[in-house]
């Protein structure tokens, strides 16, 4: 007998998980997850560094964030499972008038967006913040005290947990092979436990988005990009709490992780390319960085074995792209996050199962995620990207 579900999901990392939730919440049950892997988060889910930031410079980055950061404060209770959310905030640092320059603008688009919470920090109030900060070549910067961060595994974990609680079915272990689509309109999933018969396929694929697009003859412009995280030793010269900080001269950020330091820099010299190798030539480069700014990090210990690389999933514009295939009716993506997929996981969960339910979503005008804005030239830059 071939099996059949109402919607298949492809992909069960926090965003395939995001949509089961919000689809099961939304009364549609008959909702089966296909993930490969013998376990969920195993793709850039369980790679990632679990912040959370409205600190965006792009309305809709901003309205996605506004939605997710309040959804994850109420996360436990809802949803039934913690999120872990700590607003410790997150703190931007600059040292360059353009730098302020552009804080001031995405400031603007904030406060335009309801987020009315971020404070302007003097160079003073950011040596308070974290007395060990170099900032004498500080100008200033801006701080957000509900960003912060979440626990990926355990917010995916509990988006499954009660999408199943619902009726949804998870079938690990189970590879999408191929996307069988008769007359222009999905008609199943070929998958290594057998065809699925589907009118609804949900790309939530990741950073594998674009192969599973091609399995139903779409185009999708997602690439994968490495990026690497260093965590340090048990390291008590920094205090027990603080924000993320954002050293903007170099774009290397970091914040506390138990009892060491959790250190992150995008390397502008990274290619594109499904590379899941950690580089032990990355911790030089992190290190110089981190002790510019905070000079007491030189001291800290760092095992390599301990560091890890996993991918962001680049668009053209580093924004999310969700909406339906213009050419495969019942096709939908929600992909293409551009490192940002745990934060507004939310909000993206609730407008996919918006637009495939009802055709629009009433959080967004979902319009401008729609993979057709690149042939239409109408991209949205962020320039926010961490
Ligand atoms: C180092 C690092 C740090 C990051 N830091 C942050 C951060 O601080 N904040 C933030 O918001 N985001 C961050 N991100 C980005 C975030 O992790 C991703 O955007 C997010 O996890 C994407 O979730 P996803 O569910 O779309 O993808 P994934 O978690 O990758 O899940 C996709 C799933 O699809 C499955 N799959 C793929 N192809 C198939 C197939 N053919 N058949 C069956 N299953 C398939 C995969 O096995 C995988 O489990 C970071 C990422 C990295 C790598």
């Amino acid at each position: 007998m071939v099996e059949t579900a109402d919607v298949v999901i492809i992909g069960s990392g926090i965003v395939g998980s995001s949509v089961a939730y919000h689809l099961a919440q939304a009364g549609c049950t008959n909702v089966l997850v296909v993930e490969r892997e013998a376990h969920q988060g195993k793709g850039s889910t369980g790679k990632s560094m679990g912040g959370v930031r409205a600190q965006f410079s792009t309305p809709v980055n901003i309205q996605m964030s506004r939605y997710s950061i309040d959804f994850f404060s109420r996360f436990d209770e809802v949803v039934g499972h913690p999120a872990d959310y700590r607003a410790h905030g997150y703190l931007f640092c600059a040292t360059s008038e353009s730098h302020l320059a552009y804080l001031r603008a995405n400031h603007e688009r904030q406060v335009a967006a309801g987020v009315n919470n971020v404070e302007w920090v003097s160079p003073e109030e950011i040596q308070a913040i974290v007395p060990q900060l170099r900032t004498d070549d500080i100008l200033g910067g801006t701080f957000c005290p509900t960003d912060g961060f979440v626990d990926p595994h355990s917010v995916m974990m509990g988006f499954m947990k009660n999408a199943r609680e619902r009726g949804a079915r998870l079938w690990l272990d189970t590879q999408v092979r191929g996307i069988a689509v008769e007359n222009d309109q999905i008609a199943g999933v070929d998958t290594s436990r057998g065809r699925v018969a589907t009118r609804v396929v949900v790309n939530a694929a990741g950073a594998w988005a674009a192969e599973v697009a091609q399995m139903a003859g779409a185009e999708l412009p997602v690439e994968p990009l490495r990026r690497q995280l260093v965590p340090t030793e048990p390291f008590d010269q920094l205090p027990k709490r603080f924000p993320m900080v954002i050293d903007m001269s170099t774009g290397f950020h970091f914040r506390r992780e138990g009892k060491g330091i959790l250190l992150a820099w995008n390397d502008p010299a990274e290619t594109p390319g499904f590379k899941t190798e950690f580089d032990s030539t990355f911790v030089e480069k992190i290190l110089t960085r981190a002790a510019a700014r905070v000079p007491v990090l030189a001291e800290a210990g760092v095992n390599p074995r301990r560091a890890w690389a996993g991918l962001y999933e680049m668009t053209p514009d580093h924004h999310a792209i969700i909406g339906p295939a213009p050419n495969v009716k019942g096709l939908y993506f929600v992909n293409g996050f551009s490192g940002h997929g745990v934060m507004h996981s939310p909000a993206s969960g609730r407008i996919a199962a918006e637009l495939i339910l009802q055709g629009h979503s009433d959080l967004i005008d979902a319009g401008q995620l729609s993979v057709e804005r690149f042939a239409q030239g109408k991209l949205l830059e962020e320039t926010a990207i961490l």
